[in-house]
């Protein structure tokens, strides 16, 4: 067994032998041109390397002639000299140069190096509503590292903005726009300005009250749309009572209630009910007696008092939906009433008794003449109806006894019960269709009541 192991590590040295010498022969015959090898420049260069450590001492004096005479340089200086500099997507080059013996070793590749990243590059800003975009590049061969979105910035809420300003009558304007992109974020409105001096009181819910004159000396007196930060709603409860030099009072939008008795005994000559206002006392106008005109857009109706009952009021215009039920029952000083375009209803007892109307405008927008609406009106003389209205309800003009000619129109189909019940010095009926259709009309028991001696005129 030992002999064995001997014999095989004998084998081992002389193989190792044999292949050093003839590297070494190999590395001697390439050696005179050492230029023109490269495609495998690392096996040239340790194998010129391992030529001199061993050939050098033994063989080199007997076969190279033409450099047996000078000594062997062992190019301790030797630089490498970078023929192409490497790149993130070429290979470079180089080589080893030795100045004191002129040699120059094969060319060697330089790996190519790793990508240089840029900073963070914006592509695209963001916006207040649109995201935008950065990246990362590689500095030479561009080729993108990262991408990432950029937050979308949202809107920037600059100052309010004054676009109208508030007045007396008329609400103000502003908005709030976005400082950078100038988008109008916000609306609103600014509250009338209005008379000071005025009293209030807070409700609740934090809005306010008028609740007397306070200490103005105005005659024209302006509600404002806003105190102190709360909306004015309501007018309350004998609020302007015997204040006898107020002569107007203009109401801001705001406010949707009057009070009981809110102007009762006071100077006041002329007013406006806002369509905002959905509530109204009792007696509002008491005594007011140099009331002149009313302007009612609203549609609030009081079904068991009138509205502008034990008054002097002289005209009302209406501009609501709807003339509501007993709004100026017993108004004995009204002497003219202006129906809007806008009503389409004349409501029950409406105008009873106005014992001074004279004039009455009723628009083709009204469909229904209400029960008792006009009945004992004794001063009316002359009534056209237009054509919108299809139905004269029970007692509509009862008791209008110096109702002298009435103008009805082809598009009737009903007349109720009493409707001209007591109009005693009636003439004329002009109906404004056929006599076929004047006779298709339903009319209610008692309809000509007492109305001995009239003619219907047709279109005949
Ligand atoms: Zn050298
Ligand atoms: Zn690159
Ligand atoms: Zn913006």
């Amino acid at each position: 067994m030992k002999t064995r192991k001997i014999l095989q590590a004998l084998l081992m040295i002389s193989l190792v032998a044999v292949l050093l010498l003839s590297f070494a022969a190999c590395g001697k015959k390439k050696k005179p041109a050492p230029t023109e090898a490269t495609t495998e420049p690392t096996v040239m260069t340790e194998a010129t390397q391992s030529t001199e450590a061993t050939t050098a001492p033994t063989q080199a004096p007997t076969e190279e002639t033409t450099e047996s005479t000078e000594p062997t340089c062992e190019h301790p200086n030797a630089k490498m000299v970078v023929d192409k500099e490497p790149t993130c997507r070429i290979q470079g080059s180089q080589h080893m140069e030795c100045e004191e013996c002129g040699y120059v070793g094969p060319a060697e590749v330089i790996e190519k190096i790793d990508h240089i990243s840029s900073d963070w590059i914006v592509e695209k800003e963001a916006t207040c509503l649109e995201q935008g975009n950065q990246y990362i590049e590689c500095t030479m061969c561009k080729t993108r590292q990262a991408n990432i979105p950029i937050p979308k910035t949202g809107h920037t809420p600059g100052e309010w903005i004054l676009d109208k300003q508030a007045t007396n009558t008329e609400p103000g304007k502003t908005h709030q726009e976005c400082d950078v992109c100038k988008e109008v974020l916000a609306t609103a409105e600014i509250p009338t300005t209005g008379t000071t001096g005025l009293a209030f009181k807070q409700n609740q819910d934090g809005t306010y009250t008028v609740t007397g004159i306070g200490t103005c000396k105005d005659t024209v007196i302006y509600i404002p749309g806003a105190y102190e930060g709360g909306a004015v709603t309501a007018i309350g409860e004998k609020a302007f009572a015997g204040c006898a030099k107020v002569e107007k009072i203009i109401l801001p939008s705001s406010v949707t209630e009057i009070g009981d008795r809110a102007f009762y005994d006071s100077g006041i000559k002329e007013f406006t009910v806002p369509a905002s206002v959905k509530k109204i006392g009792t007696q509002i106008f008491f005594q007011a007696d140099k009331l002149d005109t009313v302007y009612y857009n609203s549609d609030y109706a009081n079904e068991t008092a009138p509205i502008f009952g034990a008054t002097w009021i002289r005209k009302v215009v209406f501009g609501g939906k709807k003339v509501p039920a007993y709004v100026c029952q017993g108004a004995s000083g009204l002497s003219e009433v202006v129906i809007g375009k806008t009503v389409t209803e004349i409501g029950n007892n409406a105008f009873e008794d106005c014992t001074n109307l004279g004039t009455v405008t009723i628009p083709d927008s009204v469909s229904a003449i209400g029960e008792a609406s006009f009945a004992g009106c004794s001063a009316l003389s002359n009534v056209v109806i237009p054509d919108s209205v299809t139905r004269i309800n029970k007692r509509a003009f009862a008791g209008c006894s110096n109702l002298y000619t009435v103008t009805v129109p082809a598009s009737m189909t009903k007349i109720g019960e009493e409707a001209f019940s007591g109009c005693k010095k009636l003439q004329t009926i002009d109906f404004q269709g056929k006599q076929a259709q004047w006779d298709k009309i339903t009319k209610g028991t008692n309809w000509d009541y007492m109305v001995s001696n009239y003619t219907v005129n047709t279109k005949e």
